[in-house]
């Protein structure tokens, strides 16, 4: 008996890196460059899109720019359309798939359909960002794990109670298992953030907060959680950042040239 025909098309979910274009991996260059159509999210650097064949089709389906955020359940639907149409599909996303990229939704949906799609990582913005000001995740001495968190929860399913209560609990692990918290789409709550998080951890805390880690024009703040929302707000800092807690910041080059600062500064006062 012959085998039954798969379904027509394919679908490939494509991490795209942090921001910079040369943080590409092979396999996601590959992907672009044999896909005949590319939904593309928002924080996907253009130059990205310059390894598409001339001819491919590139749907924006990204909110930032002013757009409504293109609702979920129309992308996975324009993506089996497509599919269905027996085009190769890429679904390029920023940083990894998996991580705050709804990759997980886009697979269950996919699969429901008869596709399993190809996943091709990338950089998650966490990393890169802390790489960007030359620290690590974690540390032999001073970081054993790290926590992802997302700093946006639904709202109507969390409540501010229930908001600071889970903070409180995350910097609790991060005090006690010596952890290293790494918070996306956080930006817009650096206040909540930090009011939960000081309820366990002090206030010398080191923190950092990292804006769109290596696009060009990248800023970043190199702080402590007591000072945190107070320190973005004199940077101007704000979304898409990188909120991170924990001793690795301290190993972060600008905390290194600021205590050099203030040691030389020391010094000078000393000696004059
Ligand atoms: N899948 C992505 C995350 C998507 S969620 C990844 O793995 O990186 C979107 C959030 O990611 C933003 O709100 C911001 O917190 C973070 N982010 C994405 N790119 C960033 C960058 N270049 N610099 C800092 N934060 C970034």
């Amino acid at each position: 008996m012959a085998a039954r025909p798969g379904p027509p098309g394919c679908v490939t979910l494509v991490g795209a890196g942090p921001g910079d274009p040369q943080l590409l991996t092979l396999q996601a260059v590959q992907a672009i460059a044999s896909a005949d159509v590319l939904l593309v999210d928002d924080l996907v650097h253009e130059a990205v899109l310059a390894h598409a064949r001339p001819g491919a089709r590139v749907l924006r389906v990204g909110k930032r720019g002013g757009q409504a955020s293109t609702p979920q359940a129309h992308i996975g639907a324009l993506m089996l359309r497509e599919a269905r149409a027996g085009q190769a599909v890429v679904r390029l996303k920023g940083g990894d798939p998996f991580i705050f990229g709804r990759g997980g939704e886009e697979v269950q949906q996919l699969r429901a359909a008869g596709y399993e799609p190809r996943v091709v990582h990338g950089i998650t913005a966490g990393l890169a960002a802390l790489g960007s000001l030359g620290a690590p995740l974690t540390h032999g001495e001073r970081a054993h794990g790290v926590i992802f968190a997302s700093g946006h929860l639904h709202a109507q399913a969390h409540q501010p109670q229930q908001q600071a209560a889970r903070w409180q609990r995350m910097g609790e692990a991060v005090r006690d298992l010596q952890l290293t918290l790494v918070i996306y789409m956080g930006a817009g709550h650096a206040a909540e953030i930090q009011a939960g998080l000081l309820r366990a951890l002090p206030a010398d805390t080191a923190a950092a907060v990292i804006e769109r880690a290596t696009w060009p024009g990248q800023r970043q703040c190199v702080t402590t959680l007591g000072r945190l929302a107070q320190a973005m707000q004199a940077g101007g800092l704000g979304s898409p950042a990188i909120v991170v807690v924990g001793d690795v910041v301290l190993g972060a080059r600008e905390a290194l040239r600021r205590e050099a600062e203030q040691t030389e500064q020391g010094q000078a006062v000393a000696a004059g």
